[in-house]
Order: C-alpha cells, then sequence, then structure tokens
C-alpha cells in the first residue's frame, strides 16, 4: 500500500496547489448556474463571514462558560431569529450545527416531553406529511420512533384531515414544513398546530429553509402564510441560517416557546471521572467559527439587507415563473409563495429537458414523485434569469424534436 502520510511535512504553497487542483471539478456554487448548495448573496457578505469564522475558528462552543464571547453571539443570534420568527419574551432556543441537527433535537425534546406526558404512547411516532425532510426518520431511526408520512394533498401540502385521521395515541408530534424543500409550499400551520393542540401534542414547524427567507418575503408585501412562533401551538421551529442567512455553515437555530421545552433538549451526566457534563446538542466540541459569522452576518446586513436579499431573489422567481408558465406544457407544482419550487411537465419527459439544460451549462437539481426540475434561487441567480429562460424553451423544444433519447431517471438529493 502507498503511504499517505507524509514523513516530512510539505509547505502550504505546496497544498494549496493541490488544494486548488483537486477542486478543479467541484460544483461552481458561486456562479449562478446551479440550485443546488448555493446560498450565496454576494461576494462581500461571503468575505465578512470568511473573516469572522477565522477569528474565532479555534474557539471551542462545548464551553461557553469560558468562552463569553461565544455565549454572547449565540444569545444575540438567538434573539434576533426570535424577533424574526415573531417570538417573545418567554422565547428560547439553541443552535446546532444544521438542519438535521435541530430537527434531531426537536425530536429528542419531543420524545423526553411525551415520557412524563403521555404514558399511552408506548410506541412513540412522528406524524408529518409525504414531504417533511429525510431527517426526522434519521431521527426516529437513532431514537427508536417511528415516522408516519401522511401522502401530501393535491396542493403538495400537507393534509391536515388525513393527518387527523392518522394521530394515534402512539402519536407524540406533528410536524409541518415551512416550506418543504421539494415543492416550495408550505404546511398549513395554524391547521396543523390547532390539531395538535387539541391532543396536547408536540407542534414542531420545520422552517430550515425557509425561517431565514420567508419573513422577508413577507415583510416586502408577498403574502406568506402564518408559519412561525406567531401561531400558538407551535412549539418549536428551526431555522437554517446556513441557507437563507447566508452564514457559513454549520450553523442552524431551534427555538422554543419557552425555557421549559428548551430545557428538554439537555443531556446531563454526572458519573464520569472529569466530573458534569451537560449540552444541548449532539455535538460536544464545535467551532466557535460558526457561530461567531452568523452573529456577524446578521448584524452586517440587519433588516434593510435581508429584505433587499429577499426582493432581488423574488423579482427572479416572479420572472421566473412567468417565464416557465408562458412556456407550453410546463407547469408549476402547487403555488409555492417564496423562493423555491419545482415544476414539470405532462407533455415532455421533464428529464430528458433538464439534461438539456445541462448541455447548455446548467447543472440541474432533479425532483422525483413528481419528475421535476427543482430551483431555489438566491441573489447570485437573479443576473440569470433571461439566460436561464432562453435554455429553458430551447431546451424544451429540442425534447419536442426529439433530440433527447432516454434521460436518465435516477433521482437523488444527497448520497
Ligand atoms: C435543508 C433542510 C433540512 C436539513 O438541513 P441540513 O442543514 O442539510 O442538515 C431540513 N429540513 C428542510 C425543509 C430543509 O430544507
Amino acid at each position: 500500500m502507498d503511504r499517505m502520510f507524509p514523513e516530512t511535512g510539505r509547505d502550504w504553497d505546496d497544498l494549496e496547489r493541490e488544494m486548488v487542483e483537486a477542486s478543479r471539478d467541484d460544483l461552481p456554487w458561486r456562479s449562478g448556474r446551479t440550485h443546488k448548495a448555493a446560498f450565496h448573496a454576494s461576494e462581500d457578505v461571503i468575505d465578512l463571514v470568511e473573516k469572522a469564522y477565522t477569528k474565532f475558528l479555534g474557539e471551542n462552543a462545548l464551553y461557553t462558560a469560558l468562552f463569553k464571547s461565544l455565549e454572547k453571539f449565540e444569545n444575540e443570534l438567538l434573539g434576533m431569529t426570535a424577533e424574526m420568527l415573531n417570538g417573545d419574551a418567554a422565547t428560547a432556543g439553541i443552535t446546532t450545527a444544521g438542519g438535521t441537527e435541530s430537527n434531531l433535537i426537536a425530536v429528542k425534546a419531543a420524545r423526553d416531553y411525551a415520557r412524563t406526558h403521555r404514558p399511552q404512547a408506548r410506541a412513540p411516532e412522528i406524524l408529518c406529511a409525504s414531504t417533511a425532510h429525510p431527517s426526522f426518520n434519521k431521527a426516529a431511526d437513532i431514537m427508536g420512533l417511528t415516522v408516519v408520512r401522511v401522502p401530501h394533498g393535491a396542493d403538495y401540502r400537507a393534509d391536515v384531515a388525513a393527518i387527523a385521521e392518522a394521530v394515534t395515541d402512539n402519536t407524540v408530534m406533528i410536524v409541518g414544513s415551512a416550506p418543504c424543500w421539494s415543492f416550495g409550499v408550505i404546511d398549513p400551520i395554524p391547521a396543523l398546530a390547532e390539531l395538535a393542540a387539541s391532543h396536547e401534542l408536540w407542534m414542531h414547524v420545520d422552517a430550515c429553509v425557509g425561517g431565514f427567507i420567508s419573513p422577508w418575503v413577507r415583510r416586502i408585501g408577498y403574502p406568506v402564510d402564518d408559519f412561525d412562533l406567531g401561531v400558538a401551538g407551535v412549539w418549536s421551529i428551526s431555522a437554517d441560517a446556513h441557507k437563507y442567512g447566508y452564514a457559513a455553515k454549520n450553523i442552524s437555530t431551534l427555538s422554543f416557546r419557552n425555557a421549559a421545552l428548551r430545557d428538554l433538549t439537555r443531556f446531563h451526566f454526572e458519573d464520569w471521572p472529569s466530573g458534569a457534563y451537560a449540552t444541548n446538542t449532539f455535538l460536544g466540541s464545535r467551532t466557535g467559527g460558526s457561530i461567531a459569522a452568523c452573529w456577524a452576518v446578521m448584524n452586517y446586513l440587519g433588516t434593510t439587507g435581508y429584505e433587499k436579499f429577499a426582493a432581488i431573489s423574488m423579482g427572479a422567481v416572479d420572472r421566473l415563473k412567468a417565464g416557465i408558465a408562458a412556456i407550453d406544457g410546463l407547469a408549476l407544482r402547487g403555488d409555492p409563495p417564496v423562493t423555491l419550487f419545482a415544476f414539470g411537465s405532462d407533455t415532455y419527459d421533464i428529464f430528458a429537458v433538464a439534461e438539456a439544460m445541462e448541455r447548455h451549462g446548467w447543472i440541474v437539481n432533479r425532483g422525483k414523485a413528481p419528475p421535476s426540475i427543482h430551483l431555489i434561487i438566491n441573489p447570485v441567480h437573479a443576473p440569470l434569469v433571461d439566460d436561464y429562460l432562453a435554455d429553458l424553451a430551447a431546451s424544451v423544444d429540442e425534447v419536442r424534436r426529439g433530440h433527447n433519447l432516454a434521460a436518465d431517471a435516477r433521482v437523488s438529493y444527497a448520497e
């Protein structure tokens, strides 16, 4: 076997060259030609985030008591998030390493709540629409729960009546998405929260992708249905700062209606030679960099900065939706109110269209059921809307004229 570990160290120039070379075929996420992994507002935001991150890269957020800076950044960024999500003085939250961890911890809190408040739930179940994120199944897999996924309605939103039918003694939690990733539509959160309240169930809103965009979209005048802590009966809500917050990975927020619910996230252990060990997260050691960078970017942009970026993205969304509607045979999936959506066709093989778009130099996100092209719009996409629509019209035309044969039908989000 070839040795990988160099016996003598290599200098930075040598390493940098190899790193740049290694990244040559990476997804060009800053280019505006991809809609995956491209949460990108502007270059000055990235510069700021990079500076703030590296300043606190070595600080360990496991020890907030030792790093008052991180405690301050975390408290303040959670306070700003609570304001953004219509919380009040009682709102209490934690930061996590991402949407997946936020949802995992929401499930842990709901499970622990049910242990004392819902003894009839012998085999705890999470109830959600089929569009809920896979992290709820990951949570169930790790923590020994079951997820009951109820088919979404014709409008791609959660079917509240069908979910109501599915409530059993084992139900401990109802999850709604605001919005769901696949179609960008917001589940009827007030109705789901009312259902949860009527059974005294934990209501969690997965606003991982929408939490940092929907409030600003609404503030600039677009209609967005209620989805956040302003809805009575919502007990927890996850919102990823490393998506539309434009922070560096890894950071998400998980906000609770009050501190008592938040404290259910706590893991506490004493029986260890080094003494007490308590955390609110799945991770132990974690960098202070992502917390510092998140705090910095929220303060750098302020509410008007986020509104400005929301306006740029929504302007692009409006033009894209109109342009897609104008192409014969293409249709949006449902009525998505913010910056992500999917479209497909009853006339053409949409994956053949996707492949044609790839020949035009776009990196295309696909959806599986129903077959769709998925867009998640950021400010970086706005200057390319006309190019995108022109290439889309040309691609549909190519497919119509039979230029595309068997398109690959396999769809993958992440593997
Ligand atoms: C992105 C996303 C998640 C998970 O987020 P990660 O940051 O990838 O862990 C959860 N729910 C929804 C709706 C998302 O869009």
